[in-house]
């Protein structure tokens, strides 16, 4: 355990590791998805210390996620990670969601249980969509059990405990909802999911049917629709804003280092799109700083939950601005399989495909049609 004193310390050693390795990892070839592949690469992120740092500090953690003062150095790990691999980011990003879930929701208990499996080096994830038949949650005389399965759930044959979502009445499509802990890892149980993916093919994503599982009252979290609660709901889309941040910064260091070895970035329109490539970045990079920093005040929970709203429409707006730059800057280049920046491309136009954007962006416009967004000042760094 790190003394508290030494925390900060330990953060900047920690952010130093991780951008060494960030470094090195892009000398490497790409990696395939081969399960193999997949389990050695968790192993190195577990090596770095990617899932013990975000852990509370009273469990032997960095609060990277889960502490409330360090907005800014859990932005830099996300992006670094993402950076690396925006399936690497899927899989860190939803694992500190569930942390700070079980944090905000759970008892002294489930914190040290599940501190205590981190340690050990357990990922864990945090598997909300639901397929065609929902997760329900049934009572009965023998006790507690799960049915239906979750239709996108990211390291599916690598988390060993997932934070699901579970309604209490199958009847009722807006019945409560609760948050369970359970351990998953069931081969078996494992499903192929909706569809091969065009990109994240290594987030190893999949559907796990719950149906049987029997579950003991303590897997559950919090109290009913806790998970709904805002801001939290809305606020932690910052932390997925902060990895596809990192996939952004690695397709502009591809894109201008090809334009350079084919010789075509003296063009001036080839510099132009480098140009706007960098605005597209920087304006994202300042979006998620200005989202993470609101995100850990007790400002107005309408007002987080609308920044960091308009924060993430924002960041998918650049990103898919630079995907369309690199596309027509490097041509056909930017297709072949062999060509690292087609998977990096593939991945970001999957990973920006979050849940109802149309909403996302329609609530933040009716909150702030007749109120302002705070200014940056009246939020700063603890
Ligand atoms: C690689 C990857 C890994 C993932 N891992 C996980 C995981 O581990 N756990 C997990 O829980 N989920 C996971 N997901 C799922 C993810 O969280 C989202 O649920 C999913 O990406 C939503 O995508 P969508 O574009 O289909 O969203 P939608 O919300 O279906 O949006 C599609 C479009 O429909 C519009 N729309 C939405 N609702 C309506 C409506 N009612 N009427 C009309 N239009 C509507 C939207 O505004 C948008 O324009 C993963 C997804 C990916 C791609």
């Amino acid at each position: 355990m790190t003394p508290e004193a030494d925390i900060p310390s330990a953060r900047t050693a920690f952010l130093t590791k991780l951008d060494t390795a960030r470094r090195h990892h892009e000398t490497q070839p790409a990696p395939d998805t081969n399960p193999h592949t997949i389990r050695n690469a968790l192993q190195w992120l577990v090596g770095l210390g990617c899932l013990t740092a975000p852990l509370d500090t009273r469990y032997g953690g960095l609060g990277l996620g889960t502490g409330p003062d360090a907005p800014l150095e859990t932005l830099t790990t996300l992006r670094q990670i993402g950076r690396m691999n925006l399936s690497f980011g899927r899989w860190i990003e939803g694992h500190i969601n569930v942390l700070r879930l079980v944090a905000q929701y759970g008892s002294p208990a489930q914190n040290q249980s599940l501190a205590h499996l981190v340690q050990k080096g357990a990922l864990t994830g945090i598997w909300v969509t639901d397929s065609q038949t929902p997760v329900i949650l049934h009572a009965t005389e023998t006790g507690l059990h799960l049915s239906g399965r979750k239709g996108f759930a990211s390291a599916i044959h690598f988390v060993s405990h997932a934070l699901i979502t579970a309604r209490t009445d199958s009847q009722t499509p807006d019945a409560p909802s609760l948050m369970l802990l359970v351990p998953v890892g069931d081969p078996s149980r494992i499903r192929p999911g909706p569809g091969s993916l065009s990109g994240m093919s290594l987030s190893d994503t999949g559907a796990y049917d719950f149906t049987n599982l029997p579950v003991p009252p303590e897997a559950i979290i919090g109290t009913a629709n806790d998970y709904l609660r805002q801001p939290e709901f809305s606020a932690g889309a910052w932390r997925g804003s902060a990895v596809t941040l990192g996939g952004m910064d690695r397709i502009l260091d591809l894109f201008r280092t090809e334009l350079h070895q084919r010789k075509r970035d003296t063009n001036p329109h080839q510099q132009a799109r480098i140009g706007h490539a960098l605005i597209a970045r920087e304006t994202a990079a300042l979006w998620v700083q200005r989202a993470a920093l609101i995100a850990q005040t007790d400002t107005t929970p309408g007002d987080i939950t609308a920044l960091v709203n308009l924060a993430r429409i924002a960041v998918e707006h650049t990103a898919l601005d630079l995907i369309t730059l690199v596309q027509r800057g490097l041509g056909l280049s930017a297709f072949l399989r062999t060509n690292p920046i087609e998977t990096t491309l593939q991945d970001l136009a999957t990973y920006l495909r979050q849940p109802a954007p149309d909403e996302t962006l329609t609530e933040a416009a009716a909150w702030f049609t007749l109120r302002d967004p705070p200014a940056p000042t009246a939020y700063t760094r603890p």
